[in-house]
């Protein structure tokens, strides 16, 4: 049974961090295409379209006929066939993280596969132990196999193992850099249900009370700090302050106006949007990704993940929120430059996809509207899981859906 972690000790200033090693990333191109789709939560493997063999690791061709592979998701279930527990390596990463429990499993789908192995799945499971496996992505961005006991265990994300594999706020530090809308309020709380051990939660203007203020102040664990992500001395200031004891960074900041492009559109509303989404968005990344980087693998609350939620339509563009949509795109992109600068460090950089949310800016929208208590949940989940794309409620999933199967036609329908 897996024992609760328990909180860390408070960190000798003196000590040196723990430089966090990274495995290498994949290189071939199958291997990151099976990357992309554990980061969204599926469970893919790939099958022959000639001969139906399904096959893993990720190949470029069917190693029985040659033929043409393509990616579809199937059964989590597979039979351990034998285990054993890794007490010496050569690899830094693993050398730091011994002993390691690895096995052979036959899956349900067909493919024998070597996997990482949970500290619950019973000793001597040798022979037939059923489990659930979980496509999930190693510090590097790597696919990889864990096995995973099939039905859950108590304290069954404490495992060390799974918690490499994984972001869980539980025991860690977190800044949510907006706490004066709904949407970082409820980040905040969700957090905090979920175990993390403090949030720091942004507050562009002090001075001036907002909704939600009591509530939030009277929430134990959460501690308001002054943060303007669009100045970038305000970042600064605060990424000195807070130096080396943010585990995990949420931007909920956003700023959101109605109004076209040629028509109905202002221009000061496109440039406040773009100071707060996407240079924030580098400021936030300058001030706090390269300390975060150094405590990479830092013990039980190692720097772990950098959460963004922006809106959905950052892929199609969106007929009457056209300045919106065009920040989101950009601080899309700025985000998948991000993510490839921290796989080198080991930090996950994760993004949440909401469509329209239940706030004052979208009054005008029919339903259905993303409640701030899902961007919550997903935020969550998705540290949890440590994936790396996850939509938020039914539109998001749905334009997310299309996007992918239709690029050209999305951006058409969406705005029209
Ligand atoms: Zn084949």
């Amino acid at each position: 049974m897996t024992e609760p972690l328990d909180k860390p000790k408070r960190k000798d200033p003196l000590k040196r961090s723990h430089v966090g090693h990274v495995p290498p990333a994949p290189r071939s191109r199958a291997a990151k295409a099976m990357a992309v789709r554990a980061g969204q939560g599926r469970f893919v493997l790939q099958v022959c379209k000639d001969c139906a063999e399904t096959t893993y690791p990720p190949r470029d061709r069917c190693p029985k006929c040659w033929g043409e592979l393509v990616w579809r998701d199937q059964p989590d279930g597979a039979t351990l066939v034998a285990e054993t527990t890794v007490r010496t390596s050569m690899d830094l990463f693993f050398r730091d993280h011994l002993p390691w429990r690895i096995g052979t499993a036959k899956l349900d789908a067909g493919p024998v596969a070597i996997v990482h192995v949970h500290g619950d799945v019973a000793d001597g499971a040798a022979g037939g132990a059923r489990v659930r496996l979980k496509l999930c992505l190693d510090r590097g961005g790597n696919p990889a196999l864990f096995a995973l006991p099939e039905t859950e265990t108590p304290n069954m994300q404490d495992d060390p193992q799974l918690r490499t594999f994984t972001a869980n706020p539980k025991h860690r530090r977190v800044l949510v850099t907006d706490g004066r809308g709904p949407v970082g309020q409820a980040v905040a709380e969700g957090l905090i249900e979920a175990g993390a051990a403090t949030v720091f939660l942004g507050n562009a203007d002090p001075l001036m009370r907002y909704p939600g203020q009591a509530s939030i102040e009277a929430c134990e664990g959460i501690e308001t700090v002054p943060l303007d992500i669009g100045d970038t001395r305000s970042v600064a200031e605060l990424a000195g302050q807070l130096g080396g004891r943010v585990d995990i960074l949420v931007n909920t900041a956003g700023f959101t106006r109605e109004g076209g492009v040629g028509f109905g559109g202002k221009i000061t509303d496109l440039q406040a949007g773009l100071d707060i989404d996407v240079t924030g968005l580098m400021r936030l990344a300058q001030a706090f990704a390269p300390a975060m980087s150094g405590r990479s693998d830092d013990g039980v609350n190692a720097a772990a993940a950098f959460v963004d939620v922006a809106s959905v339509y950052g892929l199609t563009g969106r007929s009457g929120f056209a300045g919106m949509a065009a920040s989101a795109a950009a601080r899309l992109t700025l985000l998948a430059g991000l993510k490839s600068e921290m796989r080198q460090t080991g930090i996950r950089v994760m993004s949440v996809l909401t469509g329209p949310v239940d706030d004052e800016w979208h009054q005008s929208v029919l339903p259905p509207k993303v409640a701030p208590r899902q961007v919550a949940r997903a935020v969550v989940d998705t540290l949890a899981n440590g994936h790396d794309l996850t939509p938020v409620g039914d539109i998001a999933k749905d334009v997310l859906a299309r996007w992918q199967a239709d690029p050209l036609l999305t951006i058409r329908e969406e705005t029209e």
